[in-house]
């Protein structure tokens, strides 16, 4: 490359400072007169378009253009020398130049116009700006790359502002959703959940959003287009600038309604074998349950003809006679106590969840399976170890697990002839939980029944349909809380009942 020094009279302004600035401009300058012939040519200019500036000097300034520029650039100039309306001059725009030897390459042209002395033309200034084109399509590329994927991923995506508001939304979403992401912009993301969700969800993600923990998911319902439900897995996560500034929230929706319609399935299941089971059991039972009612019958009969007797007589004191009709209103209320227990477990129903106290469930069950202790002449022992907790659950279900455990104990103590009670103890443990304990003073079990407890068809007995056990622990599970074996500290067996705390639900603590 020639230097400016070697080359100082460049330019039609020679000797001059101008003509040496002219000349060491980095960028290229082309000068042209009112004709649009060149009359300049920097040293720039003949590097980028391969042109000395001998062989220009005088052509049309057209043979930089490439076509259509090149046949429109002479009637712009006529157009601004007779009307003075600009479309580059003082403006200056991206155009395509083309070189000596035809290529073409995108420029960045500022035209300015000058009068020197005589002289009056235009001269432009000239930037290639192939490098940048090329930075901004592949820009472009990747953009629109991003945004493809985005949109066609098969995992529903929803980017939210800082605000919650939804930025955009992709297909899965929109169809998962049942929205147009056209209606979606601009609305707030807890606009699409339901009532118990928005406050939950929308304290989390600006948790999120104000950097105070990672990611966060949870399962949600949002609310479809056409109103119906959707049970949801719902991830968020927020993107940062360099800076750690909040960008966008992406929130990923996974659709769960087949899982919690399977769900629900499997707890309709449970519920009505547990009434199967519950019905079962109290067959099994209904000769003791009978005594049970029978006893304070008998007892209202006696008490209705002493009565009898004392009004007969004629000199009945009205306050004995009040207190035999006392005493029959209890017994009446005793056995009406029973039926209700009984009703109560037979009854076909929905389970339900809801803030229990343990120690009146204990006493309904007990009343149930005392006469057949009683006729034993075994004891049922009860100790409530302390103010108990609220738990958590569906009483009957929570009762037929007793009452199953209880007659289970009562069944090994006959069969093995030994052992005169059964222990049912309650106590709050860690996190308000409550444990009730079922302790029997038979033989407790051997090894090889020990590790099939649970297991559903898993008896010993001649009768037994091994499914009490089983459903059992399934009804606790489905109670977040547990039913486990140990051998108990006389040598019986100890199954242990693990119930939740109601404190620590939302849906109790809300309320
Ligand atoms: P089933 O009572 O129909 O056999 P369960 O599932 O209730 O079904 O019990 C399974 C088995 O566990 C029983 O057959 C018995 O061998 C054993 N088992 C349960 N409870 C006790 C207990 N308290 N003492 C000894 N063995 C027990």
């Amino acid at each position: 490359m020639s230097s400016p020094s070697a080359r100082p009279s460049n330019g039609p302004i020679s000797g001059d400072r101008f003509g040496a600035l002219f000349a060491a401009a980095v960028d290229p300058i082309v000068l042209i007169d009112r004709e649009g012939r060149i009359t300049g040519f920097n040293l720039a200019a003949e590097q980028v378009f391969g042109w000395r500036e001998a062989d220009v000097l005088g052509e049309r300034v057209s043979i930089l253009m490439p076509g259509p520029y090149r046949d429109e650039h002479d009637g712009y100039m006529s157009r601004y020398l007779g009307t003075g309306q600009r479309r580059i001059i003082g403006i200056g725009r991206e155009v395509v130049a083309r070189r000596r030897d035809g290529s073409t390459f995108p420029i960045d042209l500022s035209v300015g116009e000058f009068v020197s002395g005589a002289e009056h033309g235009f001269v432009g200034i000239l930037r290639d700006i192939t490098a940048r084109k090329a930075q901004e399509a592949e820009l472009r590329r990747t953009t629109e790359e991003l945004r493809l994927i985005f949109e066609q991923t098969p995992t529903a995506l929803a980017l939210l502002d800082a605000e919650g508001r939804i930025v955009d939304v992709n297909r899965a979403c929109e169809s998962l959703l049942g929205r147009d992401a056209e209606a979606l912009r601009g609305r707030h993301h807890g606009d699409l959940l339901a009532d118990a969700d928005r406050a939950v969800v929308e304290g989390a993600l600006s948790e999120v959003i104000a950097g105070r923990g990672e990611t966060w998911s949870r399962d949600v319902q949002y609310l479809r287009g056409d109103g119906r439900p959707l049970p949801a897995l719902l991830h968020a996560g927020v993107a940062r600038d360099v800076e750690g500034r909040p960008l966008l929230a992406i929130c990923e929706i996974v659709d769960r309604s087949q899982l919690f319609e399977a769900t629900r399935e499997a707890e309709d299941l449970r519920t009505r074998l547990a009434h199967v089971a519950r019905i079962g059991t109290l067959g099994e039972m209904v000769s003791g349950i009978a005594h049970e009612v029978n006893q304070p019958l008998t007892a209202i009969a006696n008490y209705a003809n002493a009565a009898r007797r004392f009004v007969l007589a004629g000199d009945s004191d009205p306050a004995e006679l009040a207190g035999i009709l006392d005493k029959i209103a209890a017994q009446a209320e005793r056995a009406g106590q029973v039926i209700r227990g009984l009703r109560n477990l037979t009854r076909r129903r929905d389970a339900v969840r809801e803030p229990l106290d343990c120690a009146a469930l204990i006493a309904e069950v007990a009343r149930l399976v005392e006469f057949e202790l009683r006729a034993r002449g075994w004891r049922l022992l009860t100790r409530i170890d302390g103010p108990l907790p609220p738990v958590y659950g569906d009483g009957v279900q929570i009762q037929q697990v007793l009452l199953n455990l209880i007659r289970n104990g009562i069944e090994a103590m006959a069969e093995a002839a030994q052992g005169d009670a059964i222990e049912v103890q309650a106590e709050a443990v860690d996190g308000g939980n409550v444990e009730i304990r079922v302790r029997d003073r038979g033989p407790g079990l051997r090894r090889e029944v020990e590790d099939h407890l649970f297991e559903p068809f898993f008896t010993t007995k001649a009768q037994g349909m091994g499914l009490g056990l089983s459903i059992c622990k399934s009804l606790m599970r489905a109670h977040d809380g547990d039913l486990r074996y140990q051998p108990g500290r006389d040598g019986g067996a100890e199954f242990i009942m693990r119930l939740p705390a109601a404190m620590n639900r939302e849906e109790v603590r809300d309320a």
